[in-house]
């Protein structure tokens, strides 16, 4: 089924397939001018989605991406993506939402207050879509390089009003029924102030509990839990390596196991976010690329197995970065253009802003994340693709 797109990329679908190259770009810009909010994709794909990536950036916005791919050596995964869209990142009580209900949109379809996890804005718990493809019978897997208790990935497993109730939060992880999670926030399962430990709980739930991934290529089957670091993971300054990317590798060769009902797989670019909140350009770009090695082997998964969606997109973007043109402010590191009248990197806030974040989508049911989407129809789209019951 593999094809070339009029974009260069490959994909999957049996509908584009089918469609003249000069179609596909009228539909494309008709999608993008009349599509806005609702949750109903436009086109149906005729070839069922097995499996699904998604994967998020913490904090990555257009110009934090474009500062990446103007410092990368060679051409960037997200840019295979045949299809982009644009998200509008608002919760349900601020134009600039947290991660908290960003990640609860983005799990779960609906807006909540900032600082909610996996629950509505009165409280009451939301099933996230990882916990919908978990009833179906599909392998999940969650990966983050903050602590798997931080509001992203937390969104799709946990509930609770308040995201600072970590402790809480890692509890849900023994009710969740995920079957991998790669991260840090060890301390919040073992160094309790309840004198609980749910590692070993875990344990007794039939999980294998490892603190490295030494073990992991070794591993053929189980529920697994792999915690990193006490807190978050090192940032790539700090020496962080490739352990995202093969966290990666391992999570999609375990959970492809499942090749009856396929998998649904979140990945987090955690600490985008926090060098943008630090303002460091260096520390972010370096965290983008790293992310982009996750989006490299999720799309090089796809074009081996028919039927699998990578999803690549944002919770909201961090730091107002812009990029002007200043030859006399040089702030890059190395990898950095040092001479001429070149972009720079620049922040506006040590917060999060309101601007829309983009949408790259790969493979199949790719083109149903075209045009001005809310966060909140994300989650829609997925589930409809993977047909899950509610
Ligand atoms: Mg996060
Ligand atoms: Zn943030």
């Amino acid at each position: 089924m593999k094809e070339t797109s009029i974009f260069g990329a490959k994909n999957y679908s049996n509908s584009v397939k089918r469609m003249k190259p000069l179609f596909i770009l009228a539909l494309s810009i008709t999608l993008c001018a009349c599509q806005s909010t609702s949750n109903t994709p436009q086109t149906s794909t005729d070839q069922p989605i097995k499996n699904v990536i998604f994967l998020i950036g913490d904090g990555m916005g257009l110009s934090q991406l474009y500062a990446a791919m103007m410092a990368s050596e060679q051409p960037m995964a997200i840019s295979r993506a045949p299809y982009v869209g644009l998200q509008v990142t608002r919760s349900a009580t601020s134009d600039v939402t947290d991660s908290a209900a960003a990640g609860t949109a983005l799990a779960t379809g609906t807006k909540t207050r900032n600082g909610s996890i996996g629950v509505d804005s009165l409280g009451h718990p939301l099933r996230s879509i990882l916990q919908r493809a978990e009833t179906a019978g599909l392998s999940t897997g969650l990966i983050a390089t903050h602590s798997v208790t931080d509001a992203t990935p937390a969104a799709f497993v946990a509930h609770n009003p308040d995201r600072a109730q970590e402790e809480a939060i890692a509890e849900d992880f023994l009710t969740s029924d995920v079957d991998l999670f790669i991260g840090g926030g060890r301390q919040r399962f073992e160094h309790r102030t309840d004198g609980r430990n749910l590692s070993n709980e875990l344990r007794n739930k039939g999980y294998h509990i490892f603190y490295t991934l030494d073990s992991l290529p070794s591993f053929e089957q189980g529920p697994i839990g792999v915690l990193l670091a006490d807190d978050k993971l090192p940032s790539m300054q700090q020496g962080r390596g490739d352990l995202l990317p093969r966290a990666t590798q391992e999570a999609v060769r375990l959970l492809s196991k499942n090749t009856e009902h396929g998998f649904f797989l979140m990945i987090e670019g955690s600490q985008i976010d926090v060098a943008a909140h630090h303002n460091d350009a260096d520390a972010m770009i370096q965290e983008i690329l790293d992310f982009d090695h996750a989006v490299r082997i999720a799309m090089d998964f796809a074009d081996t197995h028919p039927g699998t969606l990578v999803l690549v997109t944002a919770d909201h973007e961090t730091g107002g970065v812009t990029l002007p043109s200043d030859s006399n402010i040089i702030k890059f590191g190395k990898a950095q253009p040092t001479e001429g009248n070149r972009a720079q990197t620049r922040f506006s806030t040590k917060g999060h802003t309101a601007s829309m974040v983009p949408i790259y989508a790969y493979g199949a049911g790719a083109e149903q994340f075209t045009g001005l989407l809310d966060n909140t129809d994300l989650p829609h789209r997925i589930a409809h693709l993977l047909q899950l019951p509610q």
